[in-house]
């Protein structure tokens, strides 16, 4: 039998997948080609053909939660989730959450943002898988596995739908826990 790691794309998967996926150049600036998953959600054998392979992926992890970056990680992880029946909690820009918080700041590929996690949200050493559409310079996700043993828990593996490849990130973010990226960008 396969383990869940072992579980990669097919070409197939891949190529319905990177299809349904916009570019769209300079945005939110100059110099930026902006991966657009919109196009992807709106397209239902797309956005199933994504979401089975990720549960087909992690059906056998024992996660205990979904964690998932503000605000695209939400729309993936809160699906999987469910069809993982495991819990989703919610990583967010700093502000948004409404009990006590641990905060980290963190260099994005576009500006400085800072994301913060409610304090009691995962059981004490809780599997959990980070969850985001992409990863650029790994800055967010970084920030995001941090808080996530911050708390207590164990960060088991970190997803995205897309890597980046150029720009280091999932090196990085290597030193800290497992990456998975479906579908790297060079
Ligand atoms: P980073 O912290 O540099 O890895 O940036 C990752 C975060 O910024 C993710 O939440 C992405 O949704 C968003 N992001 C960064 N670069 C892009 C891009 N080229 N296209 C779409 N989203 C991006």
């Amino acid at each position: 039998m396969k383990k869940g790691s072992d579980i990669k794309l097919s070409s197939v998967e891949r190529s319905i997948i990177e299809n349904a996926i916009r570019d769209i150049k300079d945005f939110p600036k100059e110099g930026i080609i902006f991966k657009d998953i919109t196009t992807l959600l709106g397209d239902k054998e797309a956005y199933a053909v994504l979401m089975n392979h990720l549960y087909q992926r992690y059906k056998e992890y024992n996660l205990d939660y979904i964690a998932g970056i503000d605000a695209r990680g939400f729309i993936f992880g809160a699906a999987l989730a469910q069809m993982l029946h495991v819990g989703f909690v919610p990583i967010r820009k700093k502000g948004k959450l409404p009990y006590t918080t641990i905060s980290e700041k963190y260099v994005l590929e576009y500006g400085v943002d800072e994301i913060e996690v409610h304090i009691d949200a995962f059981k004490p050493n809780a599997r959990v898988l980070l969850i985001d559409d992409l990863i650029a310079t790994g800055g967010t996700a970084n920030a995001a596995a941090k808080l996530i043993k911050q708390t207590g828990a164990e960060c088991i593996e970190a997803c995205f739908v897309l890597g980046l490849t150029f720009l280091e990130g999932i090196k990085k973010l290597q030193e800290q826990t497992d990456v998975y990226s479906l579908i790297e960008v060079n």
